[in-house]
């Protein structure tokens, strides 16, 4: 849709920037895919240095840096009938869960409004609030809830950020199965280390695709603009009939908020540090549960089947372990849904290995009986102390996260995550590059 709109607009306004796809609360109950929602930025056709954020029917899309000037409302007008054209045409309103929303605001509202959006349930009477209060021309379809995100993609300012390469179908494709080999996909992952959770090499899932019936071909993820329009052309395919470079949240945490379990909600996401208040256990289906405790409550975390080889990790984990934990709430009961945890301390485990030794004659005492200590035959001499042993862990302290086939758009992969560290050690400052 936005590059419908794109080639609509670009004869006679200007792009600024990159288009932004926007992820938002990946917990709401009334999700739609994914929970998405995408921004442009337009103005007044000049001359500032451009750069080529993509190509539709062959033909270069080249943005501005910045804005030169803004529109006049005429051509606000003209780009809000154009776009809501565009989107009664396209959009998917058939679906029950397809409530399309249309925004246009000459300045961006605080970015309070993304950052409730992603992370709490937001009512469209605080939405309506905000679009008055900053005259915006608007239309919300069916339940009109789309005008929530497509208001909180405006009111993203990133912080942190990351970019989608998307490819696109040919017209006549659509509706058929997708022919990208998944060969190429791996190679590409392996030869573009900027780039992240495109493909499962341990669950052979392919990520790049999507399973919905859109024209969208293929989406790659990364840090590099460069190296992702590259990435492209590694993918071997059926013919890529356009493709655009989106500015996004995705990858970043913007979801996680750090939260005492006292304080949890459902449908939040969050992080907190506890203690693992009883050995995990695996229920029917394969999921695996454990309680944490933080000092100002208990909560269950799951990892569910889908998370795969992650539950190996889980299952590792013992009480009295201090970890972080990062996921995101379900209602009833209140479970974490884990993405991925951080093991700071693991307790230390010991296991009997002999009866105690008689410290007159030296040789091992028998056992009482469960719980009734032990006794020298020969000397009568008793102890509660077995002989010991740290258990052996499996695991080692530091970062386990979800594979890439049961990852959320939103979690920020360790992959990443080293990579701002290791930025900040080196120049002091975290971020990504460009
Ligand atoms: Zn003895």
């Amino acid at each position: 849709m936005v590059k419908t709109i794109i080639q609509r607009l670009r004869d006679e306004y200007e792009i600024i920037g990159y288009p932004r796809l926007v992820r938002l609360n990946p917990n709401v109950p009334w999700k739609t895919r994914g929970n998405g929602a995408l921004s442009l930025r337009v103005g007044k056709k000049g001359d500032t240095a451009k750069q080529k954020i993509g190509e539709i029917n062959g033909a270069e899309v080249r943005s501005s840096a910045s804005f030169t000037q803004e529109l006049d409302d005429n051509q606000r007008n003209d780009i809000f009938q154009t776009t809501r054209e565009i989107l009664e045409q396209q959009a998917r309103v058939e679906d029950e869960n397809t409530n399309p929303g249309l925004v246009i605001m000459t300045t961006p509202p605080a970015r309070t409004i993304y950052e409730n959006a992603v992370t709490r349930i937001v009512t469209l009477d605080e939405i309506l609030g905000t679009l008055q209060h900053h005259h915006a021309w608007f239309e919300g379809y069916k339940n009109k809830r789309g005008l929530i995100g497509a208001t909180a993609a405006i009111a993203w300012t990133p912080m942190d950020r990351t970019f989608e390469v998307i490819a696109y179908r040919q017209k006549e494709n659509w509706g058929t199965k997708r022919n990208v080999d998944p060969t190429s996909v791996k190679t590409m992952d392996e030869q573009t280390p900027s780039t992240f959770d495109n493909y499962d090499h341990r669950n052979n899932h392919n990520r790049i695709t999507p399973n919905s019936p859109c024209p969208i071909l293929f989406g790659i993820r990364g840090d590099n603009t460069q190296d992702l329009i590259i990435a492209t052309t590694m993918i071997q395919s059926e013919p890529v009939d356009s493709w655009l470079v989106f500015e996004s949240n995705q990858g970043t945490d913007d979801h996680l908020r750090p939260s005492p379990v006292s304080r949890v909600q459902p449908y939040a996401s969050v992080i907190i540090e506890g203690k693992v208040a009883d050995n995990p256990t695996t229920i029917q289906g394969g999921h695996v549960l454990f309680t944490l405790n933080d000092g100002t409550g208990t909560i269950p975390c799951a990892a569910y089947e889908p998370t795969k080889e992650f539950r190996r990790i889980i299952r590792g984990l013992y009480t009295g372990d201090l970890i972080e934990v990062y996921g995101g709430v379900r209602e009833q009961p209140l479970t974490v849904n884990l993405e991925k945890i951080n093991i700071k301390h693991l307790t230390n485990i010991l296991v009997k290995t002999e009866n105690p030794v008689c410290p007159l004659c030296g040789k091992h005492m028998n056992s009482k009986g469960t719980g009734q200590g032990y006794k020298c035959m020969t000397c009568k001499t008793t102890s509660n102390q077995p002989l010991v042993k740290p258990l052996p862990r499996s695991l080692t302290p530091g970062f386990y996260e979800v594979p890439v086939c049961a990852r959320r758009h939103l979690s920020k992969p360790l992959k990443r995550m080293l990579v701002s560290q290791k930025t900040a050690m080196t120049t002091g400052t975290a971020g990504t590059p460009r």
